[in-house]
């Protein structure tokens, strides 16, 4: 993520409107797929989920019911059987119901002829084969008994052949059909048992489902919304660069995007003229004062130009030796203040130099002495000697203290005193410029807000409330930082560090 300070340095540096078309190409070449889309797509996925449900429940109870039936028809095969067997052993012991036993016989094998399909399904072809192969001997033997008895024909080892045949066939038929019996059910109760736990299996898919729809979701909702308060957050504290991609798609949250990226666009503009009228109210403020200052040197050239005009005569070569090197020192004292304003109201790209920060601080306090004179305040000045030199933008710096000192002058009220303090800081590797005032204190609810963009608490016209969020963005811009201590009622302390060791990676690349 772009550092918010940094961006806005280079911002204040530079002052280009930012390449937000391009961000608002590439989010507009980005394939669509909304969050309307996503939630569809979940919604069909549920929805074939329940078809799926209820289809795969109606099969499932079609099959059961078919079986049933086909058991109702093996159980009435098997009563068929029985009975045959019931009549055929009366036939044997008191030569009745032959006909009886053939009547069922047929019954049964016209049954199995109508599910023949089925049987084959339920045991194999090999095994249906053999049930159809014992009922046909059944029924042939029993019609060949019938002959004989049709015939009258007495053969009683015949008959005992005949017997022997049909015990073991009918034997074999019952066993074959009970097993069909017992198979069928078997498999009716294996479905009931898979029926009574697709439920069961349902529900967890459904949970399962429930769980990555959700993380689906809000993988899509709540990543771009955690950006978009974070990208909020961050322009609230006034870095405007864009939006990072929200998603990979084109949706809701891309309309979102290109219109917070707008305002940003917008707020950038707007910042960097507040910036400027800040520094134009900040120079208007100094005019004031340097006018102040240029009349004395100026008074003294006029004076001593006019005894040179008038005595000039009288006066020794030396004299006027003497004159002519005043004349230039107090011309040259009025250059350096005139160009010490406009060297700040100049508009310059941004240099990294070694800098002497006790020459900085006291040409940014020269600039403010009159202002000084018109609140009636003292500035009290300590300078640490032989400082080690920085390095850093010398116009970017001197903006710093002067806003520093500017807000310390109108803190304090009349006979208050602006110390301002260079020396070398707690912490190894920096130097402190401390500017404290013992004016009105900043009270501890607005303290939070104090480097935020455009806050301010003085009156229209008086106050921008940029000079300390572009003194933060500075400072920070050097590798070094902005601390505060106050007490509301008795004193305000800002003590700038900055690095006179490291070179900030900022200026490397200048
Ligand atoms: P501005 O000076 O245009 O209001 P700044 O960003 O420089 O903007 O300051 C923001 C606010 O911080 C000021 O309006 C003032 O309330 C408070 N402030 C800054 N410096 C001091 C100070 N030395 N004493 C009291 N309040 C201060």
């Amino acid at each position: 993520m772009t550092n918010p300070l940094e961006s806005k340095s280079s911002f204040i540096r530079n002052s280009k409107k930012p390449a937000l078309d391009t961000e608002e190409r590439d989010l507009l070449a980005r394939p669509r797929f909304s969050l309307r889309l996503h939630m569809l797509l979940v919604f069909i996925l549920f929805s074939f989920l329940s078809m799926a449900i209820i289809i795969g429940s109606v099969i499932a109870i079609n099959r059961i019911q078919k079986k049933l039936n086909f058991v109702q028809s093996s159980e009435r095969y098997l009563f068929d059987i029985a009975q045959a067997r019931r009549w055929e052993k009366n036939y044997f012991l008191y030569d009745t119901n032959l006909e009886d036993a053939v009547q069922s016989a047929g019954n049964a094998k016209s049954l199995l002829s109508q599910s023949l399909e089925k049987v084959i399904t339920v045991l194999s072809a090999e095994e249906t084969a053999t049930v159809l192969k014992h009922l046909d001997q059944y029924i042939g033997l029993l019609q060949e008994l019938t002959m004989l008895e049709k015939n009258n024909i007495k053969n009683a080892d015949k008959k005992s052949e005949i017997e022997t045949s049909l015990r073991q066939h009918g034997a074999e038929m019952v066993k074959v059909a009970a097993a069909l019996v017992t198979k069928e059910q078997n498999s009716i109760n294996a479905m009931l048992h898979l029926i009574q736990r697709i439920p069961i299996y349902c529900l967890a898919f459904a949970l399962l489902l429930t769980f990555f729809a959700s993380r689906f979701l809000s993988h899509r909702l709540i990543k771009p919304l955690n950006l978009l308060i974070e990208s909020t957050q961050r322009i609230a504290k006034g870095d405007f660069s864009p939006v990072p991609p929200l998603c990979k798609y084109r949706g809701e949250f891309s309309a979102v995007e290109m219109a917070i990226n707008q305002m940003c666009n917008e707020l950038k503009s707007r910042e960097v003229a507040m910036v400027e009228s800040h520094k134009l109210r900040a120079i208007g403020t100094l005019t004031a004062g340097v006018a102040h200052e240029l009349n004395n040197p100026l008074n003294n050239i006029m004076l001593t130009a006019h005894a040179m005009l008038e005595d000039h005569n009288d006066l020794s070569e030396d004299e006027l030796l003497e004159m002519i090197n005043d004349l230039i020192n107090e011309a040259d004292r009025s250059r350096s203040i005139v160009r010490n304003l406009l060297d700040f109201a100049r508009e310059s790209e941004s240099v990294s130099e070694p800098l002497d920060l006790e020459a900085l601080v006291s040409e940014t306090i020269k600039l403010t002495l009159n202002q000084a004179k018109v609140s009636g305040a003292k500035i009290e000045t300590q300078i640490q000697p032989d400082l080690p030199r920085i390095r850093g933008d010398k116009q970017q710096l001197k903006q710093v203290f002067l806003n520093l000192i500017l807000n310390a002058l109108d803190a304090v009220e009349k006979n208050g005193i602006v110390k301002i303090n260079v020396k070398k800081a707690d912490s190894p590797g920096f130097l402190a410029v401390q500017v404290e005032d013992n004016g009105c204190g900043i009270p501890a609810h607005i303290l939070p807000n104090i480097f935020d963009p455009f806050f301010t608490t003085k009156g229209p016209g008086k106050g921008t409330g940029l000079g300390l969020s572009v003194s933060h963005g500075i400072i920070t811009m050097h590798g070094g930082q902005i601390s505060i201590e106050t007490e509301k009622g008795k004193y305000t302390k800002f003590t700038v560090t900055l690095p006179f060791r490291t070179v900030p990676a900022v200026f490397n690349k200048t």
